[in-house]
């Protein structure tokens, strides 16, 4: 069977507490033989190094939400460089920006208080990347949003860190746009969406070494488990769609998917 990633699974959450075990065995049966925990804060991120030491198959990604920016301390450095050397990281998120909900209603015009929010997450997002580039680890980014501002802030670190955009929902052009900085896309269930023509798209025409699969489980659960909670072993879902996009056999499309994986992951 071909074997494929798992490269974004938040395991630690407590919609897998009452079946982990079985859903892992799920994924490796389906043929997902590495799956990566990624941590939302530090409490989150424990957890998922938790997993990476009970289970040989799950990796782990260490770092903070910008949605949980404000219960972030004002330096996640210290305590972020501590987490990060633990053995089977391999890499820092995930980070990034989101201004889906900006506080103060629809401030996001430049009221005071979405304006300190921002400019909090900006923070909290330079600090994992100066963290990652020190240590010598790629970035997994969220954004929303957010886009242009998250180019610009990566831009500094050009050279000394790569970020996946986890979760691409973008545009040929926007994808070309991640690539020109050095950067991956990675592509979830929303691949499989009927309305996601554009998504499959850019699937279709990133080049081969710049993008990766996973889930984003729990969430995004791609067709034909729309609307469920989604696991691990439904990347075999998006890798059907992604290699029907574009054209190209389920054993390339693992063989590219996994080496990217490989080589933009430490020590995956
Ligand atoms: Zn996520």
């Amino acid at each position: 069977m071909t074997t494929f990633y798992d490269t974004h699974a938040h395991l630690d959450f407590p919609d897998f507490a009452g079946d982990l075990p079985e859903t892992i065995e799920r994924a490796l049966a389906a043929g997902i033989s590495k799956l990566i925990a990624i941590g939302t804060d530090f409490t989150s991120s424990r957890r998922a190094l938790a997993l990476s030491r009970e289970y040989p198959q799950v990796h782990a990604v260490v770092g903070w939400h910008p949605s949980h920016v404000t219960a972030a301390p004002d330096d996640v450095r210290p305590e972020l460089r501590e987490l990060a050397r633990e053995p089977k990281v391999v890499a820092i998120g995930e980070t990034g920006l989101d201004y889906h909900r900006l506080p103060g209603g629809d401030a996001g015009d430049g009221g005071a208080a979405a304006r300190e929010y921002r400019s909090r997450q900006r923070r909290l997002f330079d600090q994992q990347m100066e963290v990652a580039a020190e240590l010598g680890l790629n970035c997994v980014v969220h954004q929303r949003d957010a886009f242009d501002d998250v180019l610009s802030a990566m831009k500094p670190f050009a050279g000394k860190l790569r970020g996946v955009f986890h979760c691409f929902g973008g545009t040929p052009a926007q994808a070309r746009a991640v690539m020109e900085s050095g950067g991956l896309v990675s592509f979830t269930g929303i691949v499989t969406f009927r309305n996601a023509g554009v998504v499959r798209e850019t699937a279709a025409a990133v080049p081969a070494g710049r993008f990766m699969l996973e889930t984003d489980c729990p969430y995004l659960a791609p067709v034909p488990h729309r609307g469920k909670r989604c696991e691990p072993a439904y990347v075999r879902q998006i890798a059907e769609t992604v290699a029907g996009a574009r054209g190209c056999s389920l054993e390339e499309l693992s063989q590219m998917t996994c080496r990217t994986a490989e080589e933009f992951f430490r020590g995956l």
